[in-house]
């Protein structure tokens, strides 16, 4: 029996969390808790490597962040879509992980797929927990019902899940936030990542048919020693917001809630 996840980070592309919040969900994973990534796309499109390619690259960028559950939809690379289909697929691997807290991409962005993903992903979190609703058979309802099985069955060899009618019960988890970095807005809070920023570096490395130096789409893609110098820049400035080295910045959309005064973090003056 497969137990839920306490985090589960959605992102629209594998590699996308290694560089939104992969030092977060190592620390998360470090403190105890159960993590999980679910990638909408497979990186088809991807102008160096295979989609192939890309889903071992991923197993090893998980095994890095020590994440327990990762699983990719079958989201056509690119043509991320708030569709009804697209909604009930997310929805469905939030029923069956009951994850507490859903970390989604922040929803503006340059890339399409990054900012539809943010919406889509917020409306599944929402139908995942309506309680009359059947995602199977919702999907049995659209032609898409059979790539979903197929999804879902290739990802039950490596991370089994139960057969347990009770895994499709509704859910909802308990918390949103939303991954911060590929925007340039003010975050809420941020994780201080500075134990785990090495490893988050080195999974990001591990996607080498992306980021090892090479001829293939060398006019669009920075070489490594720049990509390490650009993420180290970025971690840092907000490390320095909250006066710690390097940190990962999120948004939640609700207001921060205090017990105690004498505990709040961060130095004002
Ligand atoms: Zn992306």
């Amino acid at each position: 029996m497969s137990h839920p996840l306490d985090i589960l980070a959605i992102a629209a592309h594998r590699d996308d969390v290694e560089q939104t919040c992969g030092g977060t969900l190592l620390k998360m994973a470090e403190l105890g808790h159960r993590t999980g990534i679910l990638d909408l796309t497979r990186g088809e499109m991807g102008t160096r490597g295979s989609a192939e390619d890309r889903a071992g690259e991923a197993d090893d960028a998980a095994k890095i962040l020590r994440v327990s559950w990762r699983q990719a939809l079958d989201i056509p690379d690119g043509r991320v879509e708030n569709t009804w289909e697209n909604r009930l697929k997310v929805a469905r691997v939030i029923r069956e992980q009951r994850p507490r807290v859903v970390i989604l991409p922040y929803w503006k962005g340059r890339h399409p797929d990054h900012y539809t993903a943010s919406i889509l992903g917020y409306e599944a979190c929402f139908l995942a927990g309506l309680s009359k609703l059947d995602v199977d058979l919702a999907l049995k309802g659209s032609s898409a019902f059979s790539n979903v099985a197929g999804a879902i069955a290739s990802s039950v060899a490596r991370a089994p899940s139960p057969a347990n009618p009770q895994a499709l019960a509704p859910h909802r988890p308990f918390k949103i936030v939303y991954a911060t970095i590929y925007y340039d807005v003010r975050p809420t809070f941020v994780v201080d990542i500075t134990d785990q920023f090495e490893a988050r570096f080195q999974s990001l490395m591990a996607y080498k048919t992306q980021f090892s130096d090479q001829e293939a789409g060398k006019d669009i893609f920075p070489a490594q020693a720049e990509i390490r110098s650009r993420i180290e820049a970025m971690a840092r400035y907000y490390g320095m917001l909250a006066g710690v080295t390097y940190a990962e910045p999120f948004l939640q959309k609700e207001i921060g809630l205090v017990d105690d005064l004498t505990a709040i973090p961060v130095k004002s003056i």
